[in-house]
């Protein structure tokens, strides 16, 4: 039996994690499971794959969390400390899938104890990249891609040798505004961002998909993962999502990975790497699909791909900062306070506001730092809010 412990087991890809999970419960025995408000389903889930514990990330939710695993012999803890020490509890594969910069706290721990960390958790490569990739190292743990693009680079250069890797093409649908005309974007609410034209993901990661602020930081993410470079890696809208990224190789060789839009495909091959086992997915039917189709972004109509493109040249904490002030604007703009197109200004000028003088951006890759730098990145977005007012 693999120990296993699923973070953000509540969510869209914990909840997928533990479909496949629950398909074999002899093979696996749960550790952990970490919600945040969806209590009855942390606790329904907690019962259904028998976990020994269940975290909600809220302590103000942690009577509620008793309450309903009362009797039921799962333990029941709550808050960030609660979240760290599941994560230091001896398990072979462990899901990061929280949402967002708190993420990152618990998988570090995880890869502290060697486990092998599937990670769904994007913001954990963009905000502390060279920290995960270290920490894995000097503990022997294991980092696996989850995000279906980086799952399909990695299933692409399986044997092959990074010396030989000349790009890397990830495809992006165009989230939910792909065809709206430009100046409609300004108008646009957090419900009509909220609908994929593909994918069926939570909310935050769909509304960040409409604004390609997800393919920036997937952009970031490939950075990190296979440490090529940012002029290697290329964006292209593919309205079909069917291929997921493509691996270009010096002789002109591209290695396409396609699958449906199911991320069962991903978590499943990080869950059975390196083997591949039976996965309830669809099968594509190619003469069915016809056609599959592929354009450039325009820059205007995806300002975040730009600011990608400037925290890979700077480097240091300012992915940090992108991060930190993009989920706060993404905050912003879910609560009606700002305009969709206000995301990315906003993300700018803090970025711009750290550049300018605080030398932060070059203080060393620690938890700590990161932490502190994710906090201010947050405040100063709200300074920018105020000052627009
Ligand atoms: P969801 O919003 O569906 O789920 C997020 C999970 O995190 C839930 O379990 C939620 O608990 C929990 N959570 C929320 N806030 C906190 C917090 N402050 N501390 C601890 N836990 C918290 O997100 P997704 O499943 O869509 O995405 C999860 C991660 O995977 C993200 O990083 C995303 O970018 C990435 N990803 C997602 C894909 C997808 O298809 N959905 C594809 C590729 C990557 P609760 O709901 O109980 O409040
Ligand atoms: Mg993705």
């Amino acid at each position: 039996m693999r120990k296993v412990s699923i973070f953000g087991a509540t969510g869209s890809i914990g909840q997928n994690t533990i479909d496949l999970i629950a398909r074999a419960p002899e093979s696996y025995d749960v550790v952990a499971l970490t919600g945040g408000h969806n209590i009855e389903q942390l606790a329904a889930d907690a019962q259904r794959v028998g976990a020994n514990l269940a975290v909600t990330a809220f302590d103000a939710r942690l009577d509620d969390l008793k309450n309903a695993l009362a009797g039921t012999g799962v333990e029941a803890a709550s808050g960030q400390a609660a979240l760290t020490e599941a994560a230091s509890r001896p398990a072979d594969w462990v899901m990061s899938a929280i949402v967002g910069a708190a993420g990152l706290a618990p998988g570090l721990e995880a890869l502290k104890h060697g486990a092998t960390l599937a990670l769904a958790n994007k913001e954990s490569l963009v905000c502390a990249g060279s920290l995960m990739l270290e920490t894995a190292r000097t503990h022997d743990a294991c980092l696996l891609p989850v995000d279906s693009e980086h799952s399909a680079i990695f299933q692409a250069l399986v044997g092959e040798d990074m010396g030989a890797v000349e790009r890397i093409i990830i495809t992006a649908s165009g989230g939910a505004f792909r065809d709206w005309p430009l100046v409609d974007l300004e108008n646009a609410t957090p419900d009509q961002a909220s609908s994929h034209p593909n994918w069926d993901m939570g909310q935050r990661i769909t509304i960040d998909s409409a604004s390609m602020f997800n393919k920036a930081m997937e952009v970031i993410e490939t950075r990190e993962f296979f440490g090529v470079s940012p002029d290697q890696i290329e964006v292209i809208v593919h309205p079909e999502s069917m291929v997921h990224a493509l691996v270009g190789f010096r002789d002109g060789a591209l290695m396409a990975h396609l699958g449906a839009p199911d991320m069962r495909h991903a978590i499943g091959y990080a869950l059975h790497w390196p083997d591949r086992l039976d996965l309830p997915v669809e099968r594509l039917d190619l003469a069915k699909l016809g056609q599959l189709n592929f354009r450039a972004p325009e820059d205007a109509r995806y300002p975040a791909l730009r600011l990608a493109r400037w925290v890979m040249e700077r480097g240091g904490l300012s992915g940090a900062v992108f991060n930190g002030a993009k989920e706060r604007a993404l905050d912003h703009f879910i609560a009606g306070r700002i305009g969709f197109l206000d995301m990315a200004i906003l993300v700018e000028q803090v970025l711009d506001r750290f550049e300018a003088g605080s030398g932060l951006i070059d203080a060393a890759m620690t938890l700590d730092n990161v932490t502190e730098t994710d906090h201010l990145a947050r405040q100063w977005t709200d300074d920018a809010m105020v000052n627009r007012a």
